[in-house]
């Protein structure tokens, strides 16, 4: 991700590179880092089939939070896959945070309704958008990620949705105000590039 080999970074931060011990928000120091590219890894499954878009439906947050408020419910972690963060806590506006879940090809605790937990790929973007909208660069990040993870598992639009519009489920998640004009047609510019 930042173009350094993994022993300069464990050198940096006095770990072993064969088993680094490290906790969940460590800040590590990278040392001659390449500026940051944002790395989505992909991997071959069969699993996902949809892809489920969330609001936090906070004003503030990131993964590590929604970790943390997610194991206090007794789940075993943040549920999403993705977090596209709104420059809270400290993280970057549209910085895209990949959560242990998805490096790891886990089942989803972001949607229980009509089996999406098992088959959906859960994005949340920090925010309410009951009351306020996504930033630029959330929907830019939105946008990207969405086409990106569509075109390689085949997943199509009607298959992009909110949590809301899943059936069974009863929330108005990503909120009453997400842009959905504004995602289709910046989704189906992306598609068609
Ligand atoms: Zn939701």
């Amino acid at each position: 991700m930042y173009d350094v080999p993994a022993e300069e970074v464990a050198r940096a931060n006095t770990l072993t590179v064969r088993d680094p011990v490290l906790r969940k928000g460590q800040r590590l120091f990278i040392p001659d880092a390449a500026p940051l590219i944002p790395v989505i890894t992909l991997y071959p499954s069969e699993k996902w089939q949809y892809i489920i878009i969330h609001h936090s439906a906070t004003d503030e947050g990131n993964a590590l939070f929604f970790d943390k408020a997610h194991l206090r419910k007794g789940w075993d972690g943040v549920g999403y896959h993705f977090v596209i963060d709104n420059g809270t806590k400290g993280k970057r506006d549209g910085q895209i945070e990949v959560s242990p879940r998805w490096l790891k090809n886990m089942r989803g605790s972001h949607c229980r309704a009509d089996g999406m937990n098992y088959r959906a790929i859960g994005i949340c973007l920090v925010g309410n958008f009951s009351k306020d909208q996504p930033t630029p660069r959330q929907m830019q990040a939105l946008v990207d990620l969405t086409a990106k993870l569509m075109k390689y598992y085949h997943i199509s639009r009607s298959r992009v949705m909110g949590h809301g519009q899943v059936r069974g489920a009863s929330t108005e998640c990503p909120g009453t105000r997400f842009p959905w004009g504004e995602f289709n047609r910046r989704l189906n510019a992306d598609l068609r590039s």
